[in-house]
């Protein structure tokens, strides 16, 4: 079984009630690419990368066409068995993990298909078929994050991911203390997502003076040599998220001690392969970790939820999704979906969702 066909489609994705505000970045409507292969036995697998805009990491949507439209060529005749496609698409083009991610996500749905097994199963095996996910907030004033926080606790979230930077670190602390009244003794379990925008002076003071907050301090800083400088002084752990960018830099991060976890991203570490190789480096040193991406439909959020079924759950930090932030399905019956605060695993095979008819428009290129 070998790729026969390649298509690429663009699709917007407004935010609802945007924008959603990080430190860097605030975002009303996101570009979301979508790739369809069409194998030479007839089966159809869908993938999907989409940068929450361009500054969130040296990602962007036009870019992650321009590297299919470069790769398109030489995928057609390939084998969709995940590693072998992986190395073909390393040989087409360095670089671009997040466009490579799209093709191995839909070999992954193929594959799945093909073998009537759900893409979990592929993955390793289903771990639980109740998925944890977490709510991110913007970053926002005291009152605002804390309503939300208390709103989203009482509808099951295990997890809050509130957004801090940005702005000057006394707003970060407010926020951080308003939101620990309100859900102390709730057992939820925090981060503090500060999306590269502090300076490690207010990292260090933030950390200093929220010590009785037992949130961890994800991605406080822009660079790995900034997380080093604060490593050794703050008081909470520290998770890596944007700096995480490649298997090389995970396994350097686990082996000096350098993060206490990560937030993962499926499309910037290079696709479900990579990502389950990911989980097991930090099975091994039992580190938690996160299955995300950084935005995107029902194709990322099924390709998210696979992954995230099959990790330990001791090590589970949550699946976070786009879907409460977004309209609408491109599957209108098997749409992923959170509920409580847990994302039930769609339904095999492959991905477990097909998106309708004329979803996404005409493709904006082909090959094969
Ligand atoms: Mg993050």
């Amino acid at each position: 079984m070998r790729i026969a066909e390649l298509h690429v489609y663009a699709h917007d994705l407004p935010v609802r009630n945007g924008p959603y505000t990080m430190a860097n970045a605030k975002v009303w409507s996101l570009d979301t690419t979508l790739v369809r292969l069409v194998t030479d036995t007839g089966l159809i697998g869908w993938g999907e990368t989409c940068p929450v805009g361009p500054t969130y990491q040296p990602h962007h949507a036009r870019g992650a066409r321009a590297a299919l439209a470069e790769m398109a060529p030489g995928l057609i005749g390939s084998p969709l068995h995940p590693v072998a496609l992986r190395r073909r698409m390393d040989g087409l083009l360095n670089g671009h993990r997040y466009a490579k991610a799209a093709v191995d996500i839909a070999a992954h749905d193929i594959l799945g298909k093909a073998w009537g097994v759900r893409v979990a199963d592929l993955l390793g095996g289903v771990a639980t078929e109740r998925v944890p996910s977490y709510y991110a907030t913007g970053v926002g004033e005291p009152d605002e994050i804390a309503r939300i926080a208390a709103e989203k606790v009482a509808e099951g979230y295990p997890r809050l991911q509130i957004k801090i930077g940005g702005r000057p670190v006394e707003a970060d602390i407010a926020v951080l203390r308003r939101v620990w009244e309100v859900v102390k003794g709730t057992g939820v379990r925090l981060a503090a997502d500060g999306n590269r925008g502090l300076t490690t002076r207010d990292a260090l003071r933030l950390s200093r003076e929220c010590p009785d907050i037992p949130f961890v301090l994800e991605q406080p800083c822009n660079s790995i040599e900034e997380l080093a400088a604060i490593r050794g002084q703050v008081r909470h752990g520290i998770y890596m998220d944007e700096n995480g960018e490649d298997l090389a830099t995970v396994i350097r991060a686990a082996g000096q001690g350098l993060v206490d976890g990560f937030g993962m991203k499926v499309t910037r570490i290079g696709g479900l392969q990579q990502m389950a190789a990911f989980r097991d480096l930090c099975e091994a040193r039992s580190l938690p970790h996160t299955c995300d991406d950084a935005w995107g439909g029902d194709i990322i959020a099924a390709a998210c939820t696979q992954i995230g079924a099959t990790v330990a759950p001791r090590l589970m930090e949550g699946v976070w999704l786009a879907q409460p932030y977004i309209e609408g399905h491109y599957d209108s019956r098997g749409g992923v979906r959170i509920e409580a605060g847990h994302i039930r695993l769609p339904e095999g095979p492959g991905l477990g969702v097909v998106p309708d008819d004329g979803a996404f428009g005409a493709p904006v290129f082909s090959a094969g």
